[in-house]
């Protein structure tokens, strides 16, 4: 849910000093279309590319992924309607012709950054 994602997280500022130091300029939480609720963490208007650093908890990381014992029913709910959202949103953006890469927040952000580069560089 876009109000759960904390804003400058670390990664994401490690990655987002990378592709500076790579001379790379960008948006940061932009809004993608005006019509569009969602922002993107680092986002290419121009050339229809956007890029969230999923948070592992929130957004269901295979890898660290938990599920609170307390409430535990309404976690559930709640975690797997987070992801049930992230794959709409790819969807339609998929379906306005945006490029979308999804990143886990515990990616080292050396590698985010170079898959980015190469991203960036590759037509879709
Ligand atoms: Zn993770």
């Amino acid at each position: 849910m876009q109000r759960q994602r904390r804003r400058d997280t670390k990664p994401e500022v490690e990655v987002r000093r990378l592709l500076h130091a790579a001379g790379i300029r960008f948006r940061v939480n932009a809004r993608l279309e005006p019509d569009l609720r969602v922002r993107g963490d680092i986002v290419w208007r121009g050339r229809k590319v956007v890029v969230f650093v999923d948070g592992c908890f929130w957004h269901g990381c295979p890898r660290h992924a938990t599920q609170p014992k307390a409430n535990a029913d309404w976690w559930r709910d709640k975690l797997a309607a987070n992801v049930a959202r992230d794959r709409r949103t790819d969807a339609e953006l998929a379906a306005r012709g945006w490029r979308v890469l999804r990143y886990w927040e515990h990616e080292p952000p050396t590698e985010v950054a170079t898959d980015l580069l190469r991203a960036l560089d590759t037509p879709r």
